[in-house]
């Protein structure tokens, strides 16, 4: 018979003499550098995770990250990889296992997004979505995968596009994140046997560049949430935590919404 994992009650050797929850544990967010992914880097490394972050076009905010990570006694690293790139993908997790010596959790957050009406929707889109929203998070989980052991996470950020609410002009970013379901649920099954999770947090609209706080639809997506109201990136990485923590060592093939009650 297969239990749970329990809790190991001595912290691992890169953790020793650090109760932070997370301590010892190695992470690698995708897009860290700015919106959702900044704030889950950060959250990571408040709980006592090494956090490998990746970035594609932002170096400065990236760095910046691991700035604010390091000052408040944190471990922080930011590396190049465009999510769709393969060789990018992999050096960037054999980086972050260089540095840090293992990896632990793996989560996978940059994506992009294009809205407008489904026969307007262009090849190019469709490549450059489907590439970055489930071709990357594929290639980052099977490069994780390679280094994860028992107590393992797998965290994709999907959108409550994917499964909770449909939109006129959203079908190829919906039907992006929607793969992710299947990724999840099958990875939930697959890497169980070793103990290794794979959820999915699907967030709701979340004041970033992508979906600002004060834009043009702003208005009309706080209105469908059932609080009225925008969330915060902290909101999500708040979930994440728990997911990556040990809290979440008994949930897997899961998804979990943070979206203020969208479509409820
Ligand atoms: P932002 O546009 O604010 O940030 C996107 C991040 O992803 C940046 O760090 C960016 O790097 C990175 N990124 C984009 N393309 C690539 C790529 N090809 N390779 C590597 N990194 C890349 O987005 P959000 O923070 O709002 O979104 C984060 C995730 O949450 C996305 O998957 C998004 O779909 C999802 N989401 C967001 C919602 C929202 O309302 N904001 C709602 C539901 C889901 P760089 O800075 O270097 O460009």
């Amino acid at each position: 018979t297969v239990m749970a994992p329990t809790t190991p009650k001595t912290a691992t050797a890169a953790g020793e003499g650090d109760d932070r929850p997370l301590a010892g544990k190695v992470a690698l967010v995708t897009g860290g550098s700015r919106g959702i992914g900044a704030a889950i880097a950060r959250r990571l490394a408040a709980g006592g995770a090494a956090v490998a972050l990746t970035y594609h076009s932002r170096q400065d905010l990236a760095d910046q990250v691991v700035k604010e990570i390091e000052q408040a006694g944190g471990q922080g690293w930011a590396v190049r990889a465009d999510v769709a790139d393969a060789e990018q993908v992999w050096a960037s997790v054999a980086g972050a296992v260089e540095r840090f010596g293992r990896l632990d959790i793996l989560v996978n957050n940059a994506g992009t997004g294009v809205l407008g009406p489904f026969e307007g929707i262009s090849l190019d889109d469709v490549d450059r979505v489907l590439r970055t929203n489930v071709r990357g998070p594929f290639l980052a989980a099977q490069a994780a995968a390679a280094h994860l052991t028992e107590g393992g996470r797998i965290i994709s950020i999907g959108s409550c596009m994917a499964e909770r609410v449909a939109f006129p002009g959203g079908t190829l970013y919906a039907t992006s994140k929607a793969a992710l379901t299947g990724l999840t649920r099958t990875l939930a099954r697959e890497l169980g046997p070793r103990g290794i999770t794979a959820n999915l947090v699907h967030p709701g609209p979340i004041d970033t560049d992508m979906n600002p706080a004060d834009g043009e639809s702003a208005e009309f997506q706080a209105g469908l949430t059932s609080l009225g109201a925008f969330g915060q990136g902290t909101d999500v990485a708040e979930t994440v935590a728990h997911l990556a923590g040990d809290g979440g060592r008994y949930i897997t093939g899961a998804s979990i919404a943070v979206d203020g009650g969208f479509a409820v």
